[in-house]
C-alpha cells in the first residue's frame, strides 16, 4: 500500500512543509550554541502559546510521558484527588492516581457530554479538602471539549492544585493557563500543532513545584523527574540538560509552534473552529448524528460521529483508506467501535480539507451500502467555508 494522500485522523496528523523541513535539518550537537538558543527560544514560544509566565518543561517523549511525569511528581499516597471524567483519557488518568495510592473521588459524566462546572463546584464544596483536581481539556476520543476556563478557577479557589491534559486543545482552541489558574499543564505537538509526536510540552507553576518538592515519591534520577529537569536545566541557567534532547523533534516543535504564532494564535483557533463547524454541518446534512450531545461543547480538533445503523467502523475506515487514500479515525479505547472521527488539525483545518474528510467518509459509507445524502453533506460543508469571513486558503 502507498502512503495516504490525506491524513485527517485524530493525530498524529499531516505536518506542514515548514515542520518537515525543520525536522530534516542537519543533526547538530545538543550543546552547540545554535541549538541551545533554539531550545531556549522554543521554550519561550511554548510559553506564549500556553499564555503563561510559568516554567516550561520540554520533555522528550510523547505527551503520555509528560502526563505521567506530572501525576507521579505531584501525587503522593493518601492525597485527596478529584478526577473529572468525561472520556477515555481522564478515565486512564484515574487509574494512575489509584496506582499511586491517592484517595480518588471521581465525577463522571457520559462520554458524549462535557463536564458541568456546577456539578464540579458542588463536589468541591461537599468535600472541601481536595488537594488535586485533574481534567482533560479536549477529550479527543469523543470530540468533546470541557470548560476548563470555568473549572480551573473553581478548583483553585477550593484550594486544590489544578492539572489539565491539553494535548489536543493547545493550538486549536482557547487556552489561558495563567488566567484560568491551571498549575500544571501538558500539551502535545502532534495534534492541532501538527508537529512531531515525540515531545511533551509541559507547564509547571510555583504551587505545582512546591507540591512536587513535598512529595516523597516524586521521581528522582529518572527520565520522569521534573525536579531533575528543574535543577539541571532551569536552575543551572539553561545551559545543561539532564539528558540529550532529540534535536530533530525540538526543531519540529519549534517550527510547528512558530507557524502557529506567526499566523496568529487567534486566527489559528478560529480556523480550527471553522473547520470543525464545516465538518459538523456536512455530517448532519448527510443525515448522520454527531457524537457530542450538544454542539456547544463539540471539540475543535476532531468531529466525532455516531456509527450509523448498519455500518461497522473498522471495515469502513479500511475501505476509505484503501480506495481513496484518506486516513480517518474510529473511536478509541472503549469507544473504538462506536464512532468515527474526522480530524481537522494543523494543515487539515485549512482550505478544502474538511470537504475531503466529509466526502471520503460519506462516499465510503455509501460504497458499503449505508444510505447518506452525500450531495447535501458536501454542499453544507462548502457553505460554511464559503461564508467564512476570512479566506480559507493557506
Ligand atoms: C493524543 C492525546 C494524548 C496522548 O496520547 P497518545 O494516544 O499516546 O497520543 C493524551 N491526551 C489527549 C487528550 C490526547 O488527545
Amino acid at each position: 500500500m502507498h502512503e495516504p494522500d490525506f491524513t485527517l485522523s485524530a493525530g498524529p496528523t499531516m505536518s506542514s512543509l515548514r515542520v518537515q523541513q525543520a525536522q530534516g535539518r542537519p543533526m547538530i550537537f545538543d550543546y552547540d550554541p545554535v541549538f541551545q538558543e533554539h531550545f531556549r527560544e522554543t521554550e519561550r514560544m511554548v510559553a506564549e502559546l500556553f499564555r503563561t509566565t510559568k516554567d516550561v518543561v520540554l520533555m522528550q517523549g510523547e505527551a503520555v510521558l509528560g502526563i505521567e511525569a506530572a501525576a507521579r511528581g505531584v501525587v503522593s499516597p493518601g492525597m485527596k484527588c478529584l478526577n473529572l471524567v468525561s472520556g477515555v483519557y481522564a478515565k486512564w488518568f484515574g487509574d494512575w492516581l489509584r496506582s499511586y495510592e491517592a484517595e480518588v473521588v471521581e465525577v463522571e459524566v457520559p462520554y458524549d457530554e462535557a463536564l458541568d462546572p456546577a456539578q464540579v463546584g458542588e463536589e468541591l464544596e461537599r468535600h472541601g479538602d481536595f488537594e488535586f483536581v485533574a481534567l482533560v481539556h479536549s477529550e479527543t476520543p469523543s470530540g468533546v471539549e470541557n470548560p476548563l476556563a470555568e473549572i480551573g478557577p473553581l478548583a483553585k479557589r477550593a484550594g486544590a492544585l489544578v492539572f489539565a491534559d491539553v494535548v489536543s486543545a493547545v493550538g486549536g482552541t482557547e487556552l489561558r493557563t495563567d488566567d484560568w489558574d491551571v498549575d500544571i499543564v501538558v500539551g502535545g505537538p502532534q495534534k492541532c500543532l501538527a508537529g512531531p509526536p515525540g515531545m511533551s510540552l509541559c507547564v509547571v507553576g510555583e504551587d505545582a513545584w512546591a507540591a512536587i518538592e513535598r512529595n516523597p515519591n516524586a521521581p528522582r534520577g529518572s527520565f520522569l523527574s521534573l525536579l531533575d529537569w528543574r535543577e539541571t536545566w532551569i536552575e543551572g541557567g539553561r545551559v545543561k540538560y539532564p539528558y540529550t534532547p532529540s534535536v530533530s523533534d525540538v526543531n519540529g516543535v519549534h517550527a510547528a509552534v512558530g507557524e502557529c504564532l506567526d499566523d496568529g494564535l487567534d486566527a489559528v483557533i478560529s480556523r480550527h473552529a471553522r473547520a470543525a463547524r464545516a465538518c459538523r454541518e456536512g455530517v448532519k446534512a448527510m443525515g448522520l448524528e454527531l457524537w457530542p450531545r450538544s454542539e456547544d461543547y463539540a471539540a475543535h480538533c476532531v468531529t466525532a460521529i455516531r456509527c450509523p445503523e448498519g455500518a461497522a467502523v473498522k471495515p469502513t475506515l479500511t475501505h476509505i483508506r484503501e480506495r481513496y487514500g484518506v486516513m480517518l479515525s474510529g473511536g478509541y479505547g472503549e469507544l473504538t467501535e462506536r464512532l468515527f472521527r474526522l480530524g481537522h488539525m494543523g494543515p487539515g483545518a485549512r482550505s478544502l480539507y474538511p470537504l475531503v474528510a466529509v466526502s471520503a467518509f460519506g462516499r465510503g459509507l455509501l460504497d458499503l451500502g449505508v444510505e447518506v445524502d452525500l450531495a447535501a453533506g458536501a454542499e453544507a460543508t462548502l457553505r460554511v467555508l464559503a461564508e467564512s469571513e476570512e479566506t480559507v486558503a493557506a
